[in-house]
Formats: structure tokens, sequence, C-alpha cells
């Protein structure tokens, strides 16, 4: 089957800058997309069809190949992909949606969310989702934690148990929408006429009202209040990691659904150690005398303290590993090391004594670095930076 010329397919010239690209296969999508046209074969090819197109010219690799070889070049390395499942071109394109399918650029114009779509006669409204912040250090990080949070949020109405009615009244069937929960619009739009539904304001989408509101909280099902909640962290998250905790977020209205909470982590800097992904890294200061003639040294852990071994003739920099001794996995399996990295002190307060001993000393024959050495350092220090830059 010959294939059809991708930019032909959007509906862009071939000059096309990459945000036109994205609007035209915005709108192609929006167009043949299967909510909008059910058991539509040929709208879900070209649904699919604009997908592929997509996937090469809205990445400049992909589209750099194309322009130069046609369809041909993307065989082998940097094949388009076939969609064959419409979701694989849902999670796919997520970024270009807006973010989690959950709330996508489809919910505005289809008027719904996917996920969970309104029933007729559903209860109440569904309650937000809370956003709070955990504050950890880097002990609590390694060892996972299990930590209790305040927050403010709104509770299920006790006297009522969250249906808004005052105990022993009934419900009528709701004015606006005659006890179906919608209300439908037809409207139109650059991609032509199409029914809008929406859930009806009177009632919620429950398609009854509230004879006596529930004299507690007038009605919504619902207070504001204060809770207390567990949260059990496991070892190894880092900042920016997020838990959500279903349903702990706030109550939904008459005895909707709650919302979530989604905790999302902080580290608090360490006084010691600096984290580097699952390893963290120590700075040791050890003195000139034990760099030269090696020693022991002890050093903090993260849970304890451990005995390190210097070599004689250990360079300031040098960067020793403890195996282990890091932040677990956050997979469960294995954790990162301790590394230390050595640094010489150097005195600042010698007496006349200690001068004339060490003046005395740098006159000998072993003290001062030759030109071999200063060679060498300098030759180490520039692929040092180079490693760092490449
Ligand atoms: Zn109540
Ligand atoms: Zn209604």
């Amino acid at each position: 089957m010959t294939k059809r010329d991708y930019y032909e397919i959007l509906g862009v010239p071939r000059g096309a800058s990459p945000d036109e690209i994205k609007k035209a296969y915005r709108q192609m999508a929006m167009k043949y997309h299967p909510d909008r046209n059910p058991n539509d074969k040929q709208a879900e090819e070209k649904f699919k069809e604009a997908a592929e197109a997509y996937d090469v010219l809205g990445d400049p690799d992909k589209r750099r190949r194309y322009d130069q070889f046609g369809h041909d070049g993307m065989r082998g390395g940097a094949q388009a992909r076939d969609f064959h499942d419409i979701n694989d071109i849902f999670t796919t394109f997520n970024d270009i949606f807006g973010g989690g399918f959950g709330g996508s650029i489809f919910d505005e114009v289809f008027g719904g969310n996917r996920g969970r779509r309104r029933g007729q006669g559903q209860v109440g409204t569904p309650g937000s989702d809370l956003r709070v912040k955990l504050r950890l250090t880097l002990e609590e990080i390694s060892t996972g934690v299990e930590k209790k949070i305040k927050i403010r949020r709104l509770k299920k109405c006790d006297t009522c148990s969250g249906s808004g009615a005052k105990s022993g009244t009934g419900k009528d069937t709701c004015p606006q929408c005659g006890g179906t929960g919608e209300l439908r619009k037809v409207s139109r739009s650059m991609f032509g006429q199409f029914v809008n539904i929406t859930a009806c304001p009177t009632c919620g989408g429950e398609g009854r009202v509230i004879r006596t509101p529930c004299s507690e909280c007038n009605g919504e099902g619902r207070l504001q209040g204060e809770s207390t909640i567990r949260v059990n962290v496991p070892a190894g998250v880092s900042e920016g990691n997020y838990i959500p905790l279903e349903g702990q977020g706030n109550a939904g209205r008459r005895g909707g659904p709650a919302g979530d909470l989604i905790v999302e982590i902080e580290e608090e800097p360490h006084t010691l150690f600096t984290r580097n992904g699952d390893d963290i890294i120590y700075d040791l200061l050890i003195s000139f005398p034990t760099a030269a003639l090696g020693g022991e040294v002890e050093i903090p852990t993260l849970t304890s303290k451990a005995k390190l071994v210097i070599d004689p003739g250990t360079p300031a920099g040098r960067m020793l590993r403890m195996r282990d001794r890091g932040i677990p996995h956050l997979n469960g399996y294995g954790r990162g090391d301790q590394l230390v990295r050595v640094n010489i002190w150097v005195p600042q307060n010698l007496n006349k004594h200690e001068k004339e001993l060490l003046r005395e000393l740098s006159k000998s024959e072993h003290m001062n670095p030759s030109e071999e050495d200063r060679r060498s350092a300098s030759k180490t220090f520039f692929e040092k930076v180079r490693d760092a830059f490449s």
C-alpha cells in the first residue's frame, strides 16, 4: 500500500513550523476523534494516519530524515510507529493534548472526563484534589518513614451522612433537568455542529434535589475540618516525587466521591552530606601528616559512624568509595554508595616552633613536587575539566 505524504495528511506546507504542525495535528485529531465519530472506520483510519504523520513531523530528527528520504527514510532505525490501538495514540501524545489524559484537550471539546464520565443519576459532585508538601531529612529518606500530616480539608457531614438532606426529609425530581441530571445544548464550532451535554447545575447531575437542606452543612453534605493523615514514605524517594493518596482529598458535595491527596516530597539539605542520585558525598578534611603517612579516620555515615583507612600518599581530591552506605534505590533493590572526598587541611595559626619545624622540613628532599609531578597534576586537572564538560 502506498502511503500518503505526511504533510498532505496534516494539510501543512513542507516549510511549516513545529507549532503549525502541532496545531494542524490537534485539529485533525479532534475532527476524527473516535468519541465524535463512533463506529466510523474511515474516521478511525484518518485518526491513526494523522497520529503517524505527527509522530514523524513532530520529531525534528524523524522529520529531517523524512524530508530527505521520504517514506523510505523511515525504515530501519527511525521507523514511524504504526498505530494499531487507538489508546496508543493517546498515551503517546499526552504532551500535545496537555498532560495526563485525565484532563486532556478532548475534555474541553467533548465536555466530559474520559476516566470518570458522569453517568445519569450520579450522586453528588466529586471533591477536589489537595496538594501538600512533606519535608523529609536525608536520614528519613534513607530508612523510609511513616509521617503524620495535619491538613485542612472538606469532610463528610456526619449529621446528614453526606447527603445534604435534613434527616427524615426526602428528595424531589429536579425541576431544571426533569430528573435526567444533564442538560443538552446544540452548538456550532469550527468542527461543525455538535451536541454538548453538561451536568445540570441545579441538581449537580443527580436528577433530584433536596427538599429540606441539612442545617449543619447547609445542604452541602460536607464541612471544613482538620484531619491527621498517615503517609508511608518508602525509602529512596527524592525531592519532587509525589505520593498520591486516593480518596484523601476534599470530600465530594452531597455524597460525591472524595478527591485525592497528593503529597509532594521535599528534601531538607543535610549538614554533612550532599546527595547525588542515590550516592551521598561527604567532604573529609584530613591533616597533611595523615595524608602523607596514612592513617585511620572516623567518619559519619547516614546510620552511624565508620572507620576509613587513608593510604600513605593520598592526594587531595581523591574520592574514596564506601559501598552500600548511600540511599536505597526506590525500586527496592540495593542502595547507593557513600563517596568520601579527601580534602587536606592547611593550618592557619602556627606558633614559632611549628613554623621552624616546617621550614626545616620543606628543605627536605621529598617535600616539594618535581617538574614531573606538576605536569601530571596539571594534566589530571584538565582531564577532569574535560570529563566534566563532555
Ligand atoms: Zn449535613
Ligand atoms: Zn437537574
